[in-house]
């Protein structure tokens, strides 16, 4: 079984170069000694124009078996034989990875000591493997390797070029070809190849899953076909597929940060007639969120999704509230809450009080079980819909605090904001914005399904036509008594001003 890389060379840069960064000397060839056989490292042209590397595995069949003790490939009672006469010597699978990782492992980290300059530059590279097994076929090939850039030429073998009839084999020819980073196409070939061949001829160990998450750093959070490639290299183990899906998703959430303070919030009217100085819509939900949280004699209180941590700082204002815990997906946000709390310069007494923890609340954290209360404030709607249901169970079904308070954009109100072009949400990551009818909807079935009472709340000026700008629903684990505060309530009665952000820039 073998693959081929090659590069052409330019005025500045030879093709030979090549040869430093796999970290391999085109005029030698080399053999390794691998568990499953000998791996051949060789370079069939090498000149400053062109230079390919051949990776060549012999495979040594009877290691095989004996390592395998008969759980290789096709594992069925007849599969003695198959242990002898199968595809391994030719077929570009798991082993050729395996092979792969192992021969150029510095490469594919992207390492280059005589040359640190060299990973960095993207090369022209052209990748050929002549018999891929392709669990998928040309299809799926294409599907896994076009999202990262590569050009790629599928073509199915043939099972017997005497006899066309017969049809196509499993295994395609495979021709790659793109400007990358040399060591991206290796990571890539080492991930995908046994992905195709959907067949590994080892046991997968629960540390496949940080190799994956390490070798798939950079391109596999994105990749549409993440779910796919996560599972068949983790050849179907579904503890493991969950677990590598959960960190994956956590990197993916990440890298698309969406933790900017909304313009909105921070709108005030600049004409206001009153004298007083009006309240930022955002001041005036924390004010909000605070009364219930008060009313609700909560002492420990969890803030699900605290961004740039705000409500963080104006809970640690309250002696009454004795642990704060702020979680958000976004190490970013978290780090601005860090710095807004100067967590690194309080006091001892101060400090054992807060905690910021990174976690998805898509998924159910044990951390985060015991509390009094939890908030979620406009955090819903930058989850989509479709993950609302994971929300739902991590947060009333399993965290399953007394208290939740949720708030989240009525969008019908929209129309009230000046500068917001009409059909647009607030905010370039809300996935939905809702009306009163949806949230409240969507509030009871969860109430009813988790055992919870709840009780809705406007916050901002409730406007009788399109009602308030923020809607609130305060859930109370398996109470009927009223979770409203009189503070909350009045409030809400003598609405402050809350305008566009346009208007502040007038
Ligand atoms: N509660 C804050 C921030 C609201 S913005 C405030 O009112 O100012 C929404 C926040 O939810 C962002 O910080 C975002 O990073 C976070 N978030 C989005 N999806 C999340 C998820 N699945 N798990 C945890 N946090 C998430």
């Amino acid at each position: 079984m073998f693959l081929t890389i090659s590069t052409t060379g330019s005025a500045q840069r030879p093709a030979t170069d090549l040869g430093h960064l796999l970290h391999k000397h085109p005029e030698k060839a080399q053999a390794f000694s691998t568990s499953y056989g000998t791996a051949h490292v060789l370079y069939p042209e090498a000149d400053a124009e062109r230079c390919t590397a051949a990776l060549l595995l012999e495979v040594d069949a009877v290691a095989l078996v004996r390592r395998s003790k008969g759980k290789g490939r096709g594992g069925a009672p007849d599969a003695a034989l198959a242990q002898y006469v199968n595809d391994r010597p030719y077929a570009a699978s798991s082993l050729l990875a395996v092979a792969l990782g192992s021969v150029f492992s510095t490469a594919m980290r992207g390492v280059c000591a005589a040359r640190p300059e060299l990973p960095g530059v993207p090369l022209p590279l052209r990748v050929e493997v002549p018999a891929l097994p392709a669990r998928g076929g040309a299809d799926l090939v294409r599907r896994l390797f076009e999202p990262l850039g590569w050009t790629v030429t599928a073509e199915p073998v043939p099972l017997d070029v005497e006899f066309p009839d017969w049809g196509d084999s499993r295994y395609i020819r495979l021709t790659l070809e793109s400007a990358a980073l040399l060591a991206e196409a290796l990571r890539h070939l080492y991930v995908l190849l046994p992905v195709l061949d959907d067949a590994k001829h080892y046991w997968v160990a629960p540390d496949e899953v940080d190799k994956l998450l390490r070798v798939g750093d950079g391109w596999l959070a994105g990749h549409p076909e993440r779910e796919l490639i996560t599972r068949r290299y983790l050849s179907h183990r579904w503890s493991l597929t969950r677990r590598a899906q959960e960190r994956l998703e956590l990197v993916r959430l990440a890298e698309a940060d969406d933790s900017e303070v909304e313009d909105l919030d921070n709108a005030v009217e600049p004409e206001a007639e009153d004298e007083e100085k009006p309240t930022p819509l955002g001041v005036q939900r924390r004010e909000a969120i605070l009364a219930v949280l008060r009313a609700s004699g909560a002492a420990r209180v969890l803030d699900l999704g605290c961004g740039q941590g705000q409500l963080v700082q104006a809970l640690l204002k309250d002696p009454a509230f004795t642990e704060i815990v702020g979680v958000d997906v976004s190490m970013r946000a978290l780090t601005i809450a860090s710095r807004r709390l100067k967590l690194d310069r309080m006091g001892e007494r101060q400090a054992s009080r807060v905690t910021l923890l990174q976690g998805s609340l898509a998924y159910t954290d044990k951390r985060l079980k015991g509390y009094d209360a939890a908030v979620l404030c406009e955090v819903i709607e930058h989850l989509d819909l479709p993950r609302l249901p994971a929300l739902e169970y991590a947060v009333f079904g399993s965290a399953r605090p007394r208290t939740v308070c949720v708030t989240t954009p009525n969008v019908e109100y929209n129309v009230r904001w000046e500068s917001l072009p009409a059909g647009k949400v607030r905010h370039g990551d809300h996935r939905f914005e809702w009306t009163r009818e949806e949230f409240r909807g969507w509030a009871r079935t969860v109430a009813e399904r988790r055992g919870y009472a709840v009780e809705f709340l406007p916050v901002g000026p409730d406007d009788p036509e399109v009602g308030p700008p923020t809607q609130m629903a305060v859930f109370r684990l398996g109470g009927p008594e009223s979770v409203t505060p009189e503070s909350v309530t009045s409030k809400s009665d003598t609405p402050k001003p809350v305008t566009p952000k346009e208007a502040k820039a007038a």
